[in-house]
């Protein structure tokens, strides 16, 4: 659940292709060098990337961390995280309190039931 409350959800159940941005993701999240949370993310404003990144195996080292550091002004962004294993990819609490920091408005990712899931930030 995000830090927050008033969280709206919007949850698709994963069937088939993935969409455009999360699949590019996935792609971002094979490059990963973490072992368990191989991640990667994307972060995409008015159909233009802004930045992507894959978790590095240093802790601390997040995906959506790392995009968020190439980047100067995220406002009004979606960010796109997956999971190599297409698994659970939601962002950590620290990393859902950076997103909200930089004013990213809305987070995509695969829940625990492997479901896409949005979520307004
Ligand atoms: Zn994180």
């Amino acid at each position: 659940m995000f830090p927050r409350s008033g969280v709206q959800l919007k949850t698709i159940p994963y069937l088939g292709e993935l969409p455009r941005w999360l699949n590019l993701a996935l792609r971002v999240s094979e490059d990963s060098t973490h072992d368990q949370f191989k991640m990667g993310c994307v972060i995409v404003k008015s159909g233009s990337i802004l930045a992507l990144a894959a978790n590095h195996h240093q802790w601390g080292r997040h995906c959506e961390k790392r995009a968020l550091s190439r980047i100067d002004n995220a406002e009004g962004s979606t960010i796109y995280v997956m999971r190599a294993n297409r698994r659970i990819s939601k962002p950590c609490f620290r990393c859902l309190l950076l997103l909200k920091e930089k004013q990213i408005r809305k987070a995509v990712y695969i829940n625990r039931l492997g479901q896409i899931e949005e979520c307004r930030v």
